[in-house]
């Protein structure tokens, strides 16, 4: 492979730099709490899957955020056959409980400050204005990047190229300088295959790729299960941290 020079890096934030799926436990053990829900590991894992196929709608284009966020709830609470729920406000008392948590994955706060300097880095995410504003203040992670682009205040989101058209336009990247770091092969790897980036899959659940119908088609040109990994392929051994 030809080594290519990184000048730029665009991060995703959940599930990369920060650990999604913990948050997501802290969330909505919470808020259904509040409303005298208590939740198992079985209905955790059920909304999960719920929450990743409505996602999943919104990068395809046939879901906005607001339908993915009443209609994941919807769809959850029907399955465990609880009624009389309002599906927006306790979506919006768990977009709340989603900012207060953020818990972040590999030590990704030393890291990212540690490349500062070093590399250009933008945080490019589709989730919530809210949750994810708390979430990157609380880590002081909107301090130290050079940018931050959230799906809903861009107009357009992962993987469509308009977004990633939006960023450039901001930021001046130059696609084959910049590498796209993300834990979704729909969102972060696709995008970065629209938009010309160096393709960086995050995978620390060591995912069979094959086992990955929309990775098929894919390119993706460095794949880690641990964020410190990136420090060789960006030749950048010699700074400390
Ligand atoms: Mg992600």
């Amino acid at each position: 492979m030809i080594k290519r020079n990184i000048t730029a890096l665009l991060w995703d934030v959940d599930g990369t730099l920060l650990d999604f799926l913990a948050a997501e436990k802290y969330g909505m053990e919470k808020c259904c709490r509040d409303i005298g829900v208590e939740l198992s590991a079985k209905m955790l894992a059920e909304y999960s899957a719920i929450n990743r196929s409505w996602w999943e709608k919104h990068e395809r284009g046939e879901a906005t955020q607001q339908e993915v966020f009443t209609g994941r709830m919807r769809e959850f609470f029907t399955l465990c056959g609880i009624d009389h729920i309002d599906y927006d406000s306790f979506n919006a008392h768990y977009q709340q409980a989603l900012g207060e948590a953020a818990f972040p994955q590999d030590d990704s706060i030393r890291l990212f400050k540690g490349l500062s300097g070093h590399f250009r880095q933008y945080i490019v995410t589709n989730g919530s204005r809210e949750a994810q504003e708390a979430k990157l203040k609380k880590c002081g992670f909107d301090r130290m990047a050079d940018g931050v682009f959230i799906s809903s205040a861009v107009g357009a989101q992962k993987p469509s190229k308009a977004f990633f058209d939006a960023v450039r336009e901001k930021t001046g990247y130059i696609p084959g300088e910049t590498m796209i770091i993300g834990d979704s092969l729909t969102s972060d790897m696709q995008g970065g295959n629209n938009a010309g980036l160096v393709c960086c899959w995050y995978n620390p659940g060591r995912v069979k790729l094959s086992e990955q119908a929309s990775g098929r088609s894919l390119r993706i040109d460095h794949e880690i299960h641990d964020l410190w990994e990136l420090l060789p392929i960006l030749g950048a051994d010699h700074i400390s941290f």
